[in-house]
């Protein structure tokens, strides 16, 4: 996924109810952005005080990611036909709202906006070119893609507005010139009373307020070590397929053990890991006992296999916060996890619309419902000649 920073569910609920409150919050990029940040706001909330605001300690080019469906209905084309990539893609051809003058002032972009948030608005309320960016965020949100247009979208949704999120890159007062990042970004949102929210917080949250998965097979599964339930579950955010094998019945205190894909250790018993070993003890152990879970974890991606990995790749590579969401969803629909249950995201409109200004998110260790086993792709070695 790219995504190694681990989020913090709770500074992304505060951005949700500043954002359904109002309020714009202050969106940090991943370290591909060399962590710069964005002023976002819920694109059906916008006032002209906000483009003023925005448009002030921005670089201006204020844009407003929307889903394919809004994209499609507004018939808003991609900006250039050759345009690839995720980020060129991405950008539709500008526009303004019909009747908003020269398109351009504060208010006349406010209006526009509001309109391409609005889901009343068609094609034809609009002209082309214009002064408002829209842009296409991928399927699946952050979930589908940790970027900066899919965290604005999906702020927007989660605080129970139409999914559409404006969104301009803060510019440095310090390295004029430059985008703010670090502690400018953190100072610029103090000096504001704002939210500060990163991408990995808001996947964070989702991972824990959505299913991850979705069982697709049971069968009972015959093995050198005693019989197994399998059951096959499919991530619902890309194409990983997961595997859980069940040795006896289950309760929320079973041991569980979870074991990370590689190709070379499990299946072709390469000795340059101890992965098909560990896999072997655990499942001759739950077998025996008639009591245990082995959780086969497959993530989207490269394939895992520590005889495989090339050097360059480091271990940090594997998405540890999203492996341990997919356990602990699979583990809930075993009933082995009572702690993993959807939470609701956005408080009752009536409670989301307080203020909550200035409001800073206590980020607790991430919570571990319970204790398993962990196993996976060793660091890669050296590369041999
Ligand atoms: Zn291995």
């Amino acid at each position: 996924m790219g995504l190694l920073r681990s989020g913090c569910p709770e500074r992304a609920r505060a951005a949700v109810e500043a954002v359904a409150a109002g309020r714009p919050v202050v969106l940090v990029g991943d370290a591909g952005r060399a962590g710069a940040g964005d002023i976002v706001f819920a694109a059906t909330v916008v006032t002209p005080a906000l483009v003023g605001f925005t448009v002030r300690h921005t670089s201006g080019f204020v844009c407003v990611a929307l889903p394919a469906e809004a994209c499609d209905r507004l018939g808003l084309d991609a900006m250039h036909p050759d345009a690839d990539g995720l980020d060129r893609g991405a950008f539709r051809v500008t526009v303004d709202l019909n009747g908003t003058g020269t398109g351009i002032s504060a208010a006349a972009r406010a209006a526009t906006i509001a309109a391409l948030g609005s889901p009343a608005s068609v094609a034809s309320d609009f002209t082309r070119p214009g002064h408002v960016v829209p842009l296409q965020v991928q399927p699946g949100g952050v979930l589908g893609r940790p970027g900066r247009a899919e965290a604005a979208c999906d702020l927007a949704q989660l605080a129970d507005l139409p999914a559409a999120g404006a969104l301009c890159e803060i510019v440095s007062q310090d390295r004029p010139g430059e985008l703010a990042c670090g502690a400018e970004l953190e100072r610029f949102a103090a000096e504001h009373d704002l939210v500060v929210v990163h991408i990995a917080d808001v996947v964070a949250l989702r991972r824990r307020s959505e299913p991850q998965v979705r069982r697709v097979v049971q069968t009972a599964l015959p093995t050198v070590h005693g019989r197994f339930t399998a059951i096959g579950y499919a991530s619902i955010w890309d194409a990983a397929e997961h595997l859980a094998l069940v040795a006896g019945p289950v309760d929320p205190a079973v041991p569980v053990h979870v074991h990370v894909e590689c190709l070379t250790g499990d299946v072709l018993r390469a000795t340059a890991c101890p992965c098909r070993r560990e896999l072997d003890d655990v499942m001759r152990r739950f077998a025996e006992a008639s009591r245990g879970i082995v959780v086969y974890v497959r993530p989207a991606g490269l394939a895992g296999a520590c005889a495989l990995r090339r050097a360059e790749i480091d271990r940090a590579e594997v998405d540890r916060a999203g492996v341990a969401a997919t356990v602990q969803w699979i583990l809930a629909d075993l009933g082995a996890a009572p702690a993993a249950r959807p939470e609701p995201v956005s408080a009752p409109r009536t409670r989301a619309r307080r203020s909550t200004s200035g409001r800073r998110a206590a980020c607790p260790p991430a919570s571990s419902p319970r204790a398993v086993r962990v196993s996976s792709p060793a660091p890669p070695a050296a590369p041999r000649r």
